[in-house]
């Protein structure tokens, strides 16, 4: 949030001041913190704030844009140019004549306020905007399995490096370069600007070197000077234990080459659903089915894993109602933050008992002759 104060109170007015006791407040406050006669280090911060202030309080439209919104909303809406366009502090030219200025706003190359240079923070950005690389995007397919125990896979990808002979400088090697005559080899230069009374000096990278301070006599031979050569390369890739379908995997430094870094690889995972089993994080789940007689009796049945041989016995005790799930300890897949020797999670198997909807006229009478031995159980129903 801006931490600025209030315009009214930099003014020292109230909210309901008039146009002209603006004007008044104003130039008393130019007159007592104008860095030509104010020579306090915070004399030129303070000069700005109230020429700010009164650029906002004197132009009815921002005036009432401020007291609507704030300054938090006002700047939204208005950069430090806006607010400065069209103020008038022309009247105030008598004051600053004072001070030996001289001449007064408009009349060509005599400007009264010439000398007054500020550097802006922030505003006419004095540092060089960093040029990194972009990132690529690829995606892999994997099986359950290889989530299970991590994998490598070997990827192809094509991007740019910095050219390996010129290094990225795009000169010729052995040719010298000559400072840049027009920013004097750093890579900037400056503009003044208008805001209001003041002349605000801010820095764009030198549109004769793009900023780099000197100018190639012979470009590299290799890559043209551009300082980048197209490359085609194998990498090989590792996927970590227990990576989630959807996750995209950042290869650092494999994306497109940039002066202040090359970008990113991202490899996007695509878990390739099991035929028999259904992940839930780290938990896996299997369903199948066994007949009324096996539920009853008990049996042994080879269930899929997702590890080791790819198979494991579970004993269904007698007795199994419908639908138990039963939980194999530790089938499950390792946790990706946790490493591929972490505990795993479980594998969950649902039991489905089946009812045979024809029998055979021997099995009829062996099931008659079963509920009569057993009459109360069945009884029941
Ligand atoms: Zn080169
Ligand atoms: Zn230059």
């Amino acid at each position: 949030m801006t931490s600025k104060r209030d315009y009214y109170e930099i003014l020292g007015v109230a909210k309901s001041a008039s146009a002209d006791e603006i004007k008044k407040a104003y130039r008393k406050l130019a007159l007592e913190f104008h860095p030509d006669r104010n020579k306090n280090k915070d004399a030129e911060a303070r000069f700005k704030e109230i020429s700010e202030a009164y650029a906002v309080l004197s132009d009815s439209e921002k005036r009432s844009a401020y007291d609507q919104y704030g300054h938090a909303g006002f700047d939204q809406r208005y950069s430090q140019e806006d607010i400065f366009r069209n103020a008038n502090f022309e009247e105030f030219a008598d004051v600053l004549r004072n001070f030996g200025f001289g001449g007064g706003f408009g009349r060509g190359g005599n400007d009264p306020f010439s000398s007054m240079f500020f550097d802006f923070g922030g505003q006419g950005r004095s540092r060089k905007r960093r040029e990194v690389g972009e990132n690529l995007q690829t995606e892999i397919q994997i099986t359950l399995e290889e989530v299970a125990k991590g994998t490598t896979r070997e990827i192809e990808v094509s991007h740019n490096n910095a050219c390996d002979r010129c290094k990225g400088s795009r000169a010729e090697p052995g040719t010298n370069s000559t400072t840049c005559d027009k920013c004097k080899g750093s890579g900037m230069v400056y503009v003044n600007r208008r805001l209001g009374p003041m002349i605000v000096r801010s820095a764009a990278a030198c549109n004769s070197c793009y900023g780099e301070g000197r100018s190639i006599k012979q470009f590299c031979s290799r890559c043209n000077g551009r300082g980048t050569i197209e490359k085609h390369e194998k990498l090989e890739v590792t996927i970590p234990a227990g990576v989630e379908d959807g996750m995209n995997l950042r290869v650092r430094g494999m994306g497109r080459y940039g002066k202040d870094g090359s970008g990113d690889l991202y490899v996007y995972i695509n878990v390739k659903p099991h035929a028999q089993l259904k992940r839930d994080g780290e938990d896996v789940y299997f369903e199948t089915k066994i007949n009324f007689i096996d539920a009853i009796l008990g049996t042994k049945i080879d269930v899929p894993t997702i590890s080791g041989s790819g198979k494991a016995e579970l004993k269904i005790p007698a007795g199994t109602q419908p639908e138990t799930v039963f939980r194999m300890k530790g089938e499950g897949l390792p946790n990706i933050e946790r490493g591929r020797n972490s505990e795993r999670g479980d594998e969950l198997v649902k039991i489905n008992v089946v009812i045979p909807k024809n029998l055979s006229r021997k099995q009829r009478e062996l099931l008659e002759e079963f509920k009569k031995e057993d009459g109360k159980l069945f009884g029941v129903f």
